[in-house]
């Protein structure tokens, strides 16, 4: 019997004996799909899930909620380090999947590439604490005694991820970045087939030692009876098939304990050929180009293929050849070939299901272009293997592998719009008008990514705007972006993942949305006191201290949330606005001719520039000497609203509204909320100010 890949839980390596009963009934092999060499095999027999769960909650929970977002930014980022160093190991594993070396770096490569991402959002993004505000205060009442601010704070539950098998490291990794910045423990379940890989980087991570203990749990094999102990805190964030989401999504942790859920399922997902695109433009060959990448790229095993390839009908023709003389190219084989450019599918039942998959498309009205045909009418060279037959060259390749498949058919083939062959199988639809593409793309019923490849921004825009609603990202390819182009099927760490309807209803990744994702947002009312108490940032209307001298005056240690400065008044003379005008070559009517100004709707006669406004009110808090004031790095959210005149007096109240360390530096950001005032007491301007302020001594 072969090795049992082990489970981390509640802080231990763990796996059935191989000799006990448990073990042999439960487990599950693993093979190397390129060779059919069984390589380990999973089980979760005797895992106490109630175990697991509350190990999460009661130690890991507490343990990453202690940090703040900028201290877990950090451990991301370390991560990141420490995996990269061990990359060449996960490469070596992953050709064992049915990975090609290409595949591989956008597993592993991809993987690791988004905790660097997300530690950059929770230390650039985030506070230095642990409640993250979303939006601005809202004012609630005349007196502004009473007010609102939604806050984000970590949920006392526990994260568990359930992952497809086509990335085992990306697929974990893109999950774990956000749920660890979100103060989240995770409990990973990786699909069987891949799981050994996901389990020697889980390996890794835990002997790194970074992450506080439960923080990251492993279970390789079923999750047993976890979804019994999961409740309102917790959360399930699923990636693989519609079914087993809908299975899922009807447990009782769910439907009756309000556990989350997330699912990224199937999709249908289209690319588009513009109508201007014809044979022999650049939008065409790259059209094909990223067609034919699509289909072999993970050997079609990517939720995000393009399956239904929409081509204006007139050149429906061109493309099918020039799609089928470049996929006669793709050399197929073993991963373990370096020469291999397309490697076999996960595992011979996965064969077995896209083959099935085409047998249904086939039968329902779609035709063979090139590839695997299910009448076995094709018959030439590669295209022509059907189960465990050879290729072209006649090398025996296992019955793991497909051909690359392109099919045909007309859009009201139904199956062509709900059948997902999950290999390396595509669909060409022609279509007549850009309105019936639309509508022909909208019948995926919801997809993860679509793709329009035009030069015409009229095509591409009734395109984008049409299919958008039905879809989580829409890539646009055409010869000025090309070239740097990340491709139809790369979803980003820094944009959302995730589509409406079949492709699941969820959203991932997206920066710091995705981190939000898995936190609890709510609305808290009060004085704004109380909201400056709860979050740590200064409400407008809260009190200000302004005795204890001058705020740029004090480090980081020494400054305390509501320290402020009032500076003024000062007037604001023709001469300083002339002189202003002349200095700065900003002569604008409004501050140079009285009667034009007085024209204007906005303004009784010259006034003032607001830029002037802004640059005497720095005039007024400066504290001129070197001290713990680094920089100012920049203005926020200005906005100008009582014009100044000629004569009018200007006062400046500066006010700390957020201190924010830096875990790594000597230094930190202050936000100063800044509020200019006239004689009569009117708001002239409002905006915050940016500034690196030292830490001092125990910052
Ligand atoms: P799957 O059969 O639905 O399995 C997905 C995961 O769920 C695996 O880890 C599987 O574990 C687990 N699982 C299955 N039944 C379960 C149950 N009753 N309780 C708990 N866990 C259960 O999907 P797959 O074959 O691995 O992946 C292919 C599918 O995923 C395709 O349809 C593809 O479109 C979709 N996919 C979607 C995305 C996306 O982002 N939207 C990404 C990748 C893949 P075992 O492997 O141990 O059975």
């Amino acid at each position: 019997m072969t090795e049992i890949l082990t489970s981390y839980v509640c802080g231990k390596w763990t796996a059935p004996a191989a000799d006990t009963p448990a073990a042999h009934s439960a487990v599950r092999t693993i093979s190397d799909p390129a060779t059919g060499t069984a390589l380990a095999g999973v089980s979760s027999a005797g895992i106490d899930f109630s175990a697991v769960a509350a190990h999460a909650r009661d130690t890991g929970g507490p343990g990453v909620r202690a940090l703040t977002f900028h201290q877990r930014g950090v451990i991301l980022k370390q991560l990141a380090v420490y995996l990269n160093e061990r990359r060449e190991r996960y490469h070596a594993i992953s050709l064992t999947t049915g990975a090609t070396a290409r595949d591989g770096l956008i597993d592993i490569d991809g993987g690791i590439s988004t905790l660097f991402s997300y530690s950059s959002v929770a230390r650039r993004q985030m506070p230095n604490s642990t409640v993250y505000l979303d939006g601005g205060v809202e004012r609630l009442s005349t007196n502004q005694t009473f007010a609102g601010q939604h806050i984000c704070t970590a949920r006392p539950g526990v994260s568990v991820q359930i992952n497809a098998f086509n990335f085992p490291v990306w697929g974990m990794l893109e999950k774990f970045g956000p749920m660890f910045a979100a103060g989240q423990p995770v409990i990973v379940k990786p699909a069987t087939n891949g799981a050994q890989l996901t389990h020697a980087v889980v390996s890794d991570i835990i002997e790194s030692g970074l992450l506080p203990e439960g923080a990251l749990q492993l279970i390789c094999g079923s999750t047993g009876d976890l979804f019994e102990h999961l409740a309102e805190q917790d959360t399930i964030a699923f990636t693989g098939s519609a079914a087993t989401a809908r299975t899922m999504a009807s447990h009782a942790c769910v439907t009756d304990r309000g556990t989350r859920f997330f699912a990224e399922a199937d999709s249908l997902n289209f690319s588009l050929l513009g109508p201007d695109a014809a044979p022999g433009t650049e939008e065409f060959d790259l059209y094909v180009k990223q067609l034919v990448t699509e289909m072999t790229a993970k050997a079609g095993q990517k939720c995000t293929a393009i399956r239904r390839a929409l081509v204006p009908a007139a050149h429906l023709d061109a493309v099918a050849e020039a799609v089928a003389d470049r996929l006669g190219n793709v050399t197929v084989g073993s991963p373990h070939d370096e020469a291999t450019r397309m490697g076999p599918l996960i595992s011979a039942d996965q064969a077995d299901d896209v083959r099935a998959a085409i047998r249904s498309l086939t039968s329902a009205g779609a035709e063979v272009v090139c590839g695997f045909d299910p009448a076995g009418a094709s018959g030439e060279g590669a295209g022509a293997w059907g189960e465990g037959a050879a290729s072209g060259e006649g090398d025996a390749l296992s019955p793991a592998f497909v051909a690359p498949t392109l099919l045909k058919a007309s859009a009201d083939v139904d199956a062509v719009h709900d059948v997902e062959a999950f290999g390396p199988v595509a669909t060409l639809v022609p279509y007549t008008s850009l309105p019936e593409a639309v509508e022909i793309a909208a019948r995926g019923r919801g997809s993860l990514v679509g793709s329009v490849v035009s030069h015409d921004p009229e095509v591409v825009r009734e395109v984008v705007l049409g299919t958008a609603p039905w879809h989580g990202r829409v890539l646009v390819l055409d010869r000025d972006d090309a070239q740097e182009s990340t491709g139809h099927g790369s979803p980003l760490p820094t944009l959302v993942h995730g589509g409406p309807g079949r492709a699941g209803g969820g959203e991932e990744l997206g920066g710091i949305r995705s981190v939000l994702h898995y936190m609890q947002r709510t609305a808290v009312q009060g004085s704004p006191d109380m909201l400056t108490a709860i979050t740590g940032t200064w409400a407008p209307e809260a009190k200000r201290q302004t005795e204890g001298g001058h705020p740029f005056g004090k480090n980081l240690s020494e400054l305390r949330i509501g320290d402020t400065i009032v500076g003024g008044p000062r007037e604001v003379t023709l001469e300083d606005i002339e002189h202003f005008a002349e200095f700065t070559g900003d002569t604008f009517y409004a501050h140079t001719d009285e009667e034009a100004a007085a024209a204007n709707p906005f303004f009784p006669g010259r006034v003032a520039h607001g830029y002037l406004v802004v640059s005497f009110a720095a005039g007024l808090f400066v504290k001129p000497e070197p001290g713990p004031v680094l920089a100012n790095y920049g203005l926020e959210n200005l906005r100008f609203i009582t014009p100044v005149s000629p004569g009018d007096t200007l006062t400046v109240t500066l006010t700390a509204k957020q201190i924010t360390p830096r875990e790594t530096d000597e230094y930190g950001e202050v936000r100063w909320d800044s509020l200019v005032t006239n004689q009569n007491d009117e708001i002239v301007a409002t905006y915050d100010v940016l500034t690196l302020v030292e830490k001092g001594p125990t910052a």
